[in-house]
This record gives C-alpha cells, structure tokens and sequence, in this order.
C-alpha cells in the first residue's frame, strides 16, 4: 500500500555514507532544508566496518600525485579536491574533535584509528543543525507521478523533492547497504551507469589443494611485483599480499586491481611476477642457493641461505616440478620472477570498493544529472576508482561536499527564478 505522497520543503538526500551525510552538512550549511533517507536501520555502515582496519581517512601525497591516484579521473577529482582536499578533511575531523595522524606509509588515520565517535559526533552535529533523518527508508525509484518511492517497514511511500543528492554508494559489501540496487532505476531515466565491478579485490589463481589448505591466509612479504601494461610497458610495485584459498589478495594486489582486472578482461587471464627476495639480487641468490646443501631438507637450505620460508616456499614448490626443485638456478630464478596467472576477479561482493557507475559525463560540473534537472549523485556510485589509501573516503567527502553545495545553489537559484523551471520530480 502506498501512503499518501508528501512533499519536502527542501533537499533529499538519499544514502548515509559518509557522501551522503558531507552533502547533507554542505546544504544545510547553505540553509536548505534537507531530510535524509537510508535504507538501513542506521548510517555510515560501511565507514563503521572502515574503522575496523584502523580507518585510513585520506593520504598525505601532495598533489598531484594525490589526483594521480584517481587515473582516468584524476582531473575532474582533482576538480571536488580544490574544495575539499586532504588537508580540508582532517580540519573538518579536528572540528569534530578527531585528530589525526600521518602514519609511517604516509596513510592519514584519526588518532584513535576508530571510525564510531566521528560518525556518532557527526550524525549527532547533523541533528543539532536540524538535518532529519529517515532510516529503514529504501529508494525504489520515482513514481509515475515524479515522486521518489521508499520501501519502510510501515509501507511503501512516496516523497515529492525538489532536489535530491543520490549518494547510495558502489556494489561491494551489500550486507552494509549498498547493493547497487540503484543502477536500473537511474538507466530507465536515461543516466548512463558504466556496470560496476569489483575494485581493490583479490584474484582467483587455482592452488593445489595442498597450497590452499596449508596457506590460505598467510601474509607473502615483502615481494616486488612486475607486470606489462596495455602497451607492453613494464611496471614495478614493492608491496604485501595474503595468500587466499582461491588465490591473492591485499594491499599490493588492491594496488594493481585496476590493470589486473582490464587485462583479464582483454587477455583472458593476467600475468604478475612476484619477486620473493627483493633484498638480494640474482646473482647472489644463485651464489648462495649453490653452496652445498650437506644433508639438509630443502626447506631448511631455502631458510638458510635465502631466507625464504612459510609460504613463499611453498609458492616455489607451487611452481616447479621435482626435477626443477633439484636445480638450484631455477629455484633462484623463480624466487626472483614467480610467474602467477590471474584468471578472474573475486566478486563484486567481498571487493573493498566498486569500479564504475554513473558516468561524469552524463553529469554537470555541480554532480548535477544533465538528463535529471535537480538530480544530484556523489560517492562511490560514481564511475572514479582509487586504490586503498585513503583514497576512497577522500574522493566520497570531496564529491558530497560538491553535490551538497551544488544543489543548495540550485534550489536558490530556482527560488529565485533565475534556475531551470523543472523541478526533481522525475
Ligand atoms: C571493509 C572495508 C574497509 C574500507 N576501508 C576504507 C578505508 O580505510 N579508507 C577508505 O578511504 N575507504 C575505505 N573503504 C571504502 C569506503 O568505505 C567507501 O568507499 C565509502 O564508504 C563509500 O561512501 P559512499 O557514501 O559513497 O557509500 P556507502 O558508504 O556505501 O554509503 C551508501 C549508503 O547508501 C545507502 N543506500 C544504498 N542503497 C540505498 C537505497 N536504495 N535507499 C536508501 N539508502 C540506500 C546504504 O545503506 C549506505 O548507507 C572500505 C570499504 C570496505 C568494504
């Protein structure tokens, strides 16, 4: 049953991650009316499980390295940044009475690591400045009639906005909200969405079942990886990864998600070469792996003379067969260039974040939707991706700030006349 359809004095902002609830605080800051609406019994679910991993708020990198990070998008984040960059997110934090710290890799975290009392000293600030929240409020979509349609426990409901910020997040953990449940409704109205797939994910390579049961889980590190790019450009990251039951994953993999995941695309497979000793080059490791073994098992000269052992050990013997385990100039070789075959991307669902979504060009540069005057869309269901870093929470905060503000000046500029005549009933 639909109740009756009511109509909102100002903003909706739909989605409470840390996008929608930065669009709430610019608009509100504007002096817009705004409610917001979200799904779940409570906001910012993700950015709470974020927290867990010590919460990496942002990065220090200057820019444009910073931008860099956002490859193909780097310029029109670099764009959201001018407003809202690094340093602006921890003053904001520090306004929250969170203060943070560059952590030895140059990752930005609160001082704390915790996530809970900057959303709860957030929510709580949204309250006092009159924000009004609406939980277990699902957008299904606009009616016929233009209204935006929730699904509540008490019913379904339709809310007439003049504008609305969409902030609903990317397609990874969808037990914290965001499923990507939004992709058809904004295609049906025109919105070209680029389908999301999984970002900073691990790969599925085929262990032996040996392998999987007795390393799934260990850390491999340190290790350089090397690969090609599209243009048989070779590349060289030192890094962490986790050995997975199916394959690989961790940060360095993160890192590289990107290209991995085109190339399987365009190859079918991808190739990373991990180098397992980047302490010592190939001539010392064949010197060293030559000295004569005495009675000792392989493991124990491995251990000995290259210091290998756990599971980059076992990646050897992955790789080689007995005869090749014999040979010492393999096994040194190997240690330096262990070929992996990355055969497919793990799910959307376990990914830390989503590649694509609503395109920027179908966008103005206010995040407003060409094809939806008064629609406004931030986050991660934006089509930018960024390795782990801090990145990701930088980019969703700067593009909110962006779409907040951007239809604060809307719905002044239509107020007073001046804007489009149409309103965000769609
Ligand atoms: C395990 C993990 C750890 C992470 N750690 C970090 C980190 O340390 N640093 C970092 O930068 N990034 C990290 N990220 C990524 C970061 O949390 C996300 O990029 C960020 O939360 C995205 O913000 P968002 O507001 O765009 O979307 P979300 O945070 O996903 O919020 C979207 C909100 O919209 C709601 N919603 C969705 N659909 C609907 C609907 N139909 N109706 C109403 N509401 C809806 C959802 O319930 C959700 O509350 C991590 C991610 C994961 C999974």
């Amino acid at each position: 049953m639909t109740d009756p359809v009511s109509r909102l004095p100002g903003l909706a902002v739909i989605g409470g991650g840390p996008a929608g609830l930065m669009a709430a605080e610019a608009a509100r800051a504007a002096g817009v009316e705004v409610d917001l609406f979200e799904a779940k019994g409570s906001v910012g679910r993700k950015f709470l499980i974020a927290g867990k991993g010590g919460l990496n708020l942002t990065h220090s990198e200057p820019m444009p390295g910073f931008a860099g990070r956002y490859g193909a998008r780097a310029d029109e984040v670099a764009g959201w940044l001018r407003d809202f960059g690094p340093e602006a997110l921890r003053d904001w934090a520090h306004g929250l009475g969170v203060d943070s710290y560059v952590g030895s890799s140059g990752r930005v975290f609160p001082m704390d690591r915790k996530a809970a009392p900057l959303l709860r000293g957030w929510v709580r600030r949204l309250k006092d400045q009159g924000v009004r929240f609406h939980v277990l409020h699902r957008w299904l979509g606009w009616d016929d009639d233009g209204a935006l349609h929730f699904a509540t426990p008490e019913g379904e409901r339709g809310v007439h906005a003049t504008a609305a910020v969409l902030a609903l997040g990317g397609g990874s953990w969808p037990q914290l909200g965001s499923d990507g449940g939004w992709v058809a409704s904004l295609q049906a109205r025109g919105l070209e969405v680029v389908p999301l797939q999984p970002a900073n994910c691990g790969f599925d390579i085929g262990w032996s079942t040996h392998f999987a049961q007795r390393h799934a889980g260990a850390p491999i590190k340190p290790v350089v990886a090397h690969w090609f790019d599209s243009t048989g450009t070779g590349h060289a990251l030192q890094g962490e990864c986790v050995a997975t039951a199916t394959g690989i994953e961790g940060s360095l993999v993160y890192a590289l998600s990107a290209a991995l995941r085109e190339a399987i695309a365009r190859d079918g497979s991808a190739m990373l070469w991990l180098d397992l000793a980047p302490g010592r080059d190939l001539e010392r490791l064949r010197r060293d792996l030559g000295r004569p073994r005495g009675g000792r098992s392989l493991s124990e000269h491995l251990r000995r003379q290259a210091g290998i052992d756990g599971a980059k050990a076992a990646l050897v013997r992955e790789a080689l067969d007995a005869t090749a385990l014999a040979d010492m100039d393999r096994i040194a070789t190997t240690l330096k260039r262990l070929p992996l075959r990355l055969l497919r991307a793990r799910p959307l669902d376990e990914a830390i974040s989503s590649a694509g979504g609503v395109r920027l060009e179908t966008l103005d540069d206010g995040l407003m939707a060409k094809a939806l005057p008064g629609v406004f869309c931030a986050g991660e269901m934006l089509d930018w991706e960024a390795p782990t870093g801090g990145y990701l929470l930088t980019a969703c905060f700067a593009s909110g700030l962006r779409a907040g503000r951007s239809a604060a000046r809307w719905l002044r500029q239509r107020d007073a006349g001046q804007g489009p005549g149409a309103a965000a009933d769609h």
